[in-house]
């Protein structure tokens, strides 16, 4: 029997190092790992989140094929994100890899260790701009709106999070 394949959509951020070199190798753990990686959304970059005094954001999404469960896809996260020397440190402080799970299926859970939809997707252009590129009109699980739809109703402003090409 072949296991069940869903697809997912992982939010990726980095502000310390060279974030796309980090992107890369993440991307590159991830194929190892038996995870398939099958779009890349356009490189982003904003102002950090929480405290201020920090390097600016790198962000991207990736659309993701997988056979792990959610708790399971979560733990190789974590993994990858050590295997790229993310130190624990201050919430939302500096860091050389941040991979979170945004959309898992229609998946909707909420537990200590993993909630799907990520929780503050809906208020975050960074992560929402991403994804954007890769599915506009999903519908996220738990609010009947898409994509397109939440980062329309966003009310800061839209030049916060900026294009870049790769270097
Ligand atoms: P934020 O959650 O606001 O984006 P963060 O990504 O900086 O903050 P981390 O330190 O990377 O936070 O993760 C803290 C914990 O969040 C993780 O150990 C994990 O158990 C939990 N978590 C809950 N939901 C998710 C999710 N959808 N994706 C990744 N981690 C999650
Ligand atoms: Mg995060
Ligand atoms: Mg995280």
């Amino acid at each position: 029997m072949t296991a069940q394949m869903e697809r997912a959509y992982l939010g990726l951020g980095a502000n310390l190092g060279d974030p796309v070199a980090q992107f890369e190798r993440a991307v590159a753990e991830l194929e190892r790992s038996g995870v398939s990686v099958l779009a890349r959304a356009a490189l982003y970059r904003s102002a950090p989140v929480g405290p201020q005094d920090q390097p600016e954001y790198t962000n991207t999404a990736l659309l993701i094929e997988t056979a792990l469960s959610p708790l399971e896809l979560l733990e190789l996260l974590k993994r990858i994100e050590r295997a790229l020397g993310r130190e624990d440190g201050v919430r939302w402080g500096p860091r050389v890899i941040d991979l979170d799970i945004l959309l898992y299926g229609s998946v909707e859970l909420s537990s200590e260790r993993l909630t799907i939809p990520h929780k503050e997707l809906a208020k975050r252009r960074f992560a929402l701009q991403p994804l954007a590129d890769l599915a506009p009109e999903q519908v996220v699980p738990g609010l009947a709106l898409t994509v397109r739809a939440l980062l329309e109703r966003l009310d800061d402003d839209p030049r916060s999070v900026r294009r870049v090409e790769p270097a």
